[in-house]
């Protein structure tokens, strides 16, 4: 079978050269006669990689130096409980939009550890669904920090810029946009993203945190792995890493790197976002659930005005090699996501076969 254009909203398509190129590279990596998977952690050569990737990902994102890199096991369920465990003491209030499904299980791990103020975060309004007005925010102004989700991978609604509330305070779950565009780190205090949406293979997650923030962390029964300074104080080697979803994310930012860097992605992928919602928008076939100012760029979710079509639409599709657009369980339709490896020719491919699809219906 050949390689079809993966629409899957994660696990995500990782581009081909990259894997092209750990297929090469996995008998014998860096001339060393054996894989990066078997390969020591604590040697001179993976301490290069992890340098190396540190720091491409600075070059990228543009993270100043006061600013820490770790490369962490597991997801972002993980970070939903790691954020408040470091950042709250018991008595401390946090503030969190709550944003559909993601959000939610974040706020539900932080209720755990302080006390939760929940904003709504979205409104269904005549356009459809949509981000609430930063203007009618009532956030809790002596909270720790504002936790949101910058882009909702399930519904595809994205803030188009950072909230300017708790500016330099703000936590973003940022799994399913990061890398995708150019954004402003000083507006942060930690980013966190697993990997499986726009870095790599799942089981690692990126976090990057401000380092004058570690004096004022938890520690008090806290795992030690699950203390962010404790991991930067051992740049990421406190245990084995996960040296393979490392390896990687170390392809994917020079892949990056090579094609001109984050700027120059997120052309190609408004690009990308615009032949398909002009699409959508074009037809009375097809549906966006998305008011027009709060759609993503990342994750294009649509119905079809008959959803008794939805199999055949998946099928046909998938026949073509148009993989994985079934949208989420909780939501039904279509979603296609279209992350940094996913090509134009992909995009256009799709919008092709939706107007045949639509044609002989
Ligand atoms: C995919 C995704 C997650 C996933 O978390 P896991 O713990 O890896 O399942 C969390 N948040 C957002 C916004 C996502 O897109």
């Amino acid at each position: 079978m050949n390689r079809g254009y993966n629409f899957s909203a994660g696990p995500a398509a990782i581009p081909t050269e990259v894997l092209e190129r750990a297929q090469e590279e996995l008998l014998n990596w860096n001339g060393q006669g054996c894989s990066v998977m078997e390969f020591g952690h604590r040697t001179p050569e993976f301490g290069q990689l992890l340098e190396q990737t540190e720091a491409d990902l600075r070059k990228l994102l543009h993270i100043p130096n006061h600013y820490r890199v770790l490369f962490m096991h597991g997801s972002a369920s993980h970070q939903f409980a790691m954020v408040p465990m470091n950042f709250l003491a018991p008595d401390d209030t946090a503030n969190y939009l709550e944003q559909a499904h993601w959000s939610k299980k974040a706020i539900q791990e932080a209720q755990n550890f302080g006390n939760i103020h929940v904003q709504q975060g979205f409104q269904q309004t005549e356009e459809g669904l949509a981000i609430v007005p930063e203007s009618d925010w009532q956030l809790d102004e002596d909270g720790k920090y504002l936790h949101f989700t910058s882009n909702e991978t399930i519904v595809g609604v994205q803030f188009k810029k950072e909230p300017k509330a708790f500016a330099g305070k703000l936590v973003c779950d940022m799994c399913s946009d990061i890398l995708s565009r150019p954004i402003d780190i000083e507006q942060y205090a930690l980013i966190y993203a697993g990997a499986q949406k726009n870095i790599g293979p799942s089981g690692m997650t990126v976090v990057i945190v401000r380092e004058d923030l570690f004096e004022q962390m938890q520690t008090h029964r806290v795992p030690s792995l699950f203390q962010y300074p404790l991991m930067a104080q051992h740049k990421s080697l406190f245990n084995t890493p996960p040296s393979f979803g490392i390896y990687l994310a170390s392809l994917v930012f020079e892949w990056l790197l090579e094609r001109g860097g984050v700027e120059t992605i997120e052309q190609l992928n408004q690009q990308k976002a615009q032949l398909l919602y002009d699409a959508i928008d074009a037809s009375d076939f097809y549906h966006s659930p998305v008011a027009k100012d709060s759609r993503s760029m990342m994750n294009v979710a649509f119905t079809l005005s008959d959803p008794s079509l939805d199999s055949a639409f998946l099928l046909q599709a998938k026949e073509q090699g148009l993989l994985a657009l079934k949208g989420h369980r909780d939501f039904g339709g279509m979603r296609a996501s279209i992350y940094n490896a996913m090509p134009l020719e992909g995009a256009q491919a799709l919008v092709d076969f939706m107007k045949e699809f639509e044609r002989r219906a």
